[in-house]
């Protein structure tokens, strides 16, 4: 079978093999690449990035989405240097001690940067397996999981377990598709359970999933002057939702006491989280943003302050005045990008 060309693989070093596989995390391959080029050309060391200001991350990451990736990344940057003299550590065991690595994530180090004998077991792994032994328990079920790795581990081989490890994630993306199986493609068409039944389709099984939950956005355009093309963005706290992100003044519904109406809700949005009184005027957009578990509907409106008005955040961790035409002076999510764009002509 043919193996992508990708380019962590051509320097499987430990730390490029590492920022590789914490991009991908629920991120796809292709999105990935340009990511992960850029990340590596300003940050090409543990060291360099132990060293880097988080915002910097952050505005790298921008658009990759799961903010939180980042921010572990470069907490767990800094302990590989504080803690490890600066060389990650080279066993299962010693990177799950690391920041946002998870049992996945430290067998694919491991046995990709240092060849330890050790599994993994990402989606596609897990439907390659479910598949070849038809495993009719749910996947994602604890008992299934425990059942899927061992199973990974007892067919990983003492001898070069890093290619046997990507051959079975290379399969699960480029054969055992999750809606079209190449099985006449596949070295384990014979052993195969599912493809036996005529059923490849109809795993992996999943527990039924719990619908998104609607939620409601409202958030504040405020302009510095008519002299100038300035917003008003303001940096969430760093626990949460688009942690440590910069956003146009908003909140959701939810978050507000039985508010009035939605622009009462961001008037004392804007007086609660950043200490000013504004007039909220026009609704200037609206449109909707898909997050894993949340379908979140965002209403922006025209907000106004009294000239001079100094913002003083609060719930906010910081609020600046950024140039409407070069917001990525600071790090913003997709969604805040999708808001400026939306709102670029009011
Ligand atoms: Fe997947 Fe088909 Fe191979 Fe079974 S035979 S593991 S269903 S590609």
């Amino acid at each position: 079978m043919h193996q992508r060309r990708l380019p962590w693989r051509d320097d499987p070093s430990p730390y490029r093999v590492w920022v590789s596989e914490i991009m991908l995390q629920q991120t796809q391959v292709a999105t990935v690449i340009p990511y992960f080029e850029r990340f590596v050309a300003a940050f090409p060391t543990v060291d360099a990035l132990a060293a880097a200001d988080l915002s910097d991350v952050l505005t790298l990451w921008s658009g990759l989405g799961y903010y939180r990736r980042a921010r572990l990344l470069h907490a767990a940057a800094r302990e590989v240097v504080d803690a490890h003299g600066g060389r990650l550590p080279s066993t299962v065991e010693g990177l799950l001690g690391l920041p946002g690595v998870g049992r996945y994530t430290a067998g694919a180090i491991a046995s990709i940067a240092f060849s330890v004998r050790a599994p993994v077991l990402d989606g596609n792994v897990m439907r390659v397996l479910s598949r070849l032994d038809a495993v009719d328990a749910p996947v994602d079920a604890a008992a299934t999981q425990r059942a899927l790795w061992a199973r990974a581990e007892a067919l990983v081989p003492a001898d070069d377990p890093s290619a046997h490890n990507q051959a079975m994630m290379e399969l699960g993306a480029l054969v055992c598709t999750p809606r079209a199986p190449d099985c006449p493609a596949c070295p384990w068409v014979d052993a195969c359970a599912a493809h036996a039944r005529g059923a490849a389709h109809l795993f992996p099984k999943k527990s039924p999933k719990a619908p998104a939950r609607a939620v409601s956005v409202v958030a504040g355009l405020l302009g510095r002057s008519l002299a100038d093309d300035a917003v008003l963005l303001a940096r969430r706290p760093e626990d949460g939702l688009f942690g440590g992100l910069w956003e146009l003044p908003a909140t959701d519904l939810e978050a507000r006491r039985a508010p009035a109406s939605p622009r009462a809700a961001l008037a004392r949005a804007f007086r609660d989280r950043l200490g000013l009184d504004v007039d909220v005027g026009p609704h200037l957009a609206g449109l909707t943003h898909q997050l894993t578990h949340r379908t979140l509907s965002i209403d922006v409106f025209r907000v106004t302050a009294a000239r001079g008005a100094d913002p003083r955040p609060s719930w906010y961790t910081e609020a600046r005045w950024v140039p409407r035409s070069a917001p990525d002076a600071v790090p913003l999510s997709t969604l805040t990008r999708k808001v400026l764009a939306a709102v670029g002509a009011a």
